[in-house]
């Protein structure tokens, strides 16, 4: 995909007219249904949603129930990865059918709104469960219809998704570039470029650390990219810790240790030049990943490869980690993020707009940056709701629109509480409550309840703690685990959007029945 115009509205030109070309030649596929298609313009893409103009509803449903599945499957292969249609109906400008009358013209906006309204996705995929829901317009309390499936969009060179190298899982599109500096966090971005320019030998290993959103990741992913533009035959390697753990794991349980597998995991990352490892506090307690990652560690470390470590709290509060590693991390040095002030997020938002194409008024960018002071995940997540609710429903971006847009999603007048959440996951799921809060890892249940308290993040007052408590007893730090990887992977998969959409729509409409 990232060959593709960055424009959204030619990339959806692009798409559209390959899918098409697919589409016409699929013999399964009736005349009238052929017909239907021809009708399609499209407009933009947002992520992983393509905007599809129809000049009625009629076409609208033809194309979201008997066409969805052929329709889905020439966009996903088309565009490389998973695609999914949102429809507007755009009436045609001229020769309308027939006139309309206020009066008319008011049915019809209520017909469509209702239409929207009844879209099967909700009601009917939150009885199917864990089938993967497949996108359909939904109406936020009826007003704007907005896709079910509109994952927030990343802005980074106004891309899908990261753009991720095969290699060297790098992000290619977080880049110093795109890191808009501010008081919070200018220091741990010039040591970032030394490291990345190669002469910051002093600062290893690198430690950056700082809550939830802060760009950790982003410098991460710049420092790989920024080694790579000065020296292109480097070894670089992003990881997560929970990716190392994984990987090791599946070296150990590996049948056939004749092929050396341990042997090569160790060659594969002994052999880095610059090695990035991601929210390094979740390998605490992980004994043997942890003894293998020392060993890894030191290996780079003598050799004088360079070492990047991100971590949600400073190294010497790491817990789960034996003292001799904390005192490698603090031989080098130790760098924080903290939460952005009012002007470097108004600069962010800007930074992000500009690049997606979007003309985002002051105004706006003012309203969503006072909003979410804490995270740039969900700052940027904001103005992602905001610009693709007027894209959709055809008005400008206005502070009227934003204010909405914003209220509409995550508040409620009424409280809702986490018991609640969590009864509601277990049966969008069909599992049980006990499922949730016990201690199974099976993945479903693991995915569950992740999505669950990542609902209780966002939709109570509680404290990670509290939250924590509710969920079985959980340490506040899984909560906040759970947290992150629900909100990235929501900019990742679709289903893990729409899972997390539709659930916030039930408890929300349940909220006020
Ligand atoms: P963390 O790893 O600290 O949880 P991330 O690096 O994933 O946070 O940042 C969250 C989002 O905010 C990402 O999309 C990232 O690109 C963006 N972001 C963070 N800091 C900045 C910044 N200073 N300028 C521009 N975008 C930023
Ligand atoms: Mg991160």
């Amino acid at each position: 995909m990232s060959d593709r115009p960055l424009d959204p509205a030619a990339e959806a030109a692009a798409i559209w007219a390959d899918a098409l070309s697919l589409l016409k030649r699929n013999s399964s596929l009736t005349a009238r249904e052929k017909g239907w298609l021809e009708g399609v313009v499209p407009e933009a893409v947002f992520g992983s949603t393509i905007v599809l103009c129809v000049t009625n509803t009629s076409a609208q449903q033809a194309l979201q129930h008997d066409l969805n599945e052929p329709l889905l499957s020439a966009l996903s292969l088309v565009a490389g990865q998973e695609m999914f249609p949102a429809f507007k109906v755009v009436p045609p400008a001229k020769d309308e059918p027939r006139q309309e009358t206020p009066s008319r013209r008011h049915r019809r906006a209520e017909r469509e709104r209702a239409d929207a309204r009844t879209a099967p996705t909700i009601a009917d995929l939150a009885q199917e469960s864990y089938v993967p829901p497949q996108p359909s317009p939904v109406s936020i309390q009826g007003q704007l219809p907005i896709p079910a499936a509109m994952p927030p969009t990343s802005f980074h060179g106004g891309q899908h998704k990261p753009s991720l190298d095969p290699e060297t899982h790098l992000n290619k599109n977080a880049t110093f570039d795109t890191f808009v500096p501010g008081d919070s966090n200018r220091f741990a971005r010039t040591v970032a470029l030394a490291v990345a320019e190669g002469s910051g030998r002093d600062f290893n290993p690198l430690c950056i650390y700082g809550g939830s959103g802060l760009g950790k990741t982003h410098l991460l992913n710049a420092i790989g990219n920024y080694a790579l533009v000065k020296d292109p035959t480097l070894k670089v390697r992003y990881v997560t810790s929970e990716e190392f753990t994984n990987e090791f794991i599946e070296a150990l349980q590996n049948p056939n240790q004749s092929q050396g597998q341990i042997a090569e995991f160790n060659r594969r990352y002994r052999e880095v030049d610059v090695l990035l490892i991601d929210d390094i506090q979740f390998l605490g307690g992980k004994e043997a990943t942890l003894e293998q990652f020392f060993h890894t560690f030191n290996s780079l470390y003598q050799a004088n490869k360079r070492i990047v470590i991100a971590s949600d709290v400073a190294p010497k509060n790491l817990k789960g980690f034996e003292a001799r590693l904390i005192s490698r991390f603090d031989a080098g040095l130790t760098v924080d993020v903290k939460p952005p002030d009012l002007e470097t997020r108004i600069a962010i938002l800007r930074m992000m707009s500009e690049m997606n194409g979007s003309n985002v008024p002051n105004d706006v960018l003012d309203l969503i940056a006072e909003r979410f002071t804490e995270n740039i995940r969900e700052l940027e997540g904001a103005l992602t709701r905001v610009t693709a609710v007027a894209s959709l429903s055809n008005q400008p971006v206005t502070r009227s629109l934003a204010e909405q847009t914003l209220q509409d999603f995550f508040t409620t007048d009424v409280e809702i509480k986490p018991t609640d959440i969590i009864g509601q996951v277990a049966k969008y799921f069909h599992l049980t409550f006990d499922d949730i809060t016990g201690r199974s890892r099976t993945k479903n249940v693991a995915l569950a309840r992740q999505i669950a308290m990542y609902l209780a993040r966002e939709m109570t007052s509680m404290s990670l703690m509290d939250i924590g408590e509710v969920f079985g007893g959980r340490d506040h730090t899984t909560v906040m685990h759970a947290y992150t990887r629900i909100s990235d992977e929501m900019r990742e998969k679709q289903e893990i959007y729409n899972y997390v959409m539709e659930l916030t729509v039930r408890l929300k409409q349940r909220s006020t029945d």
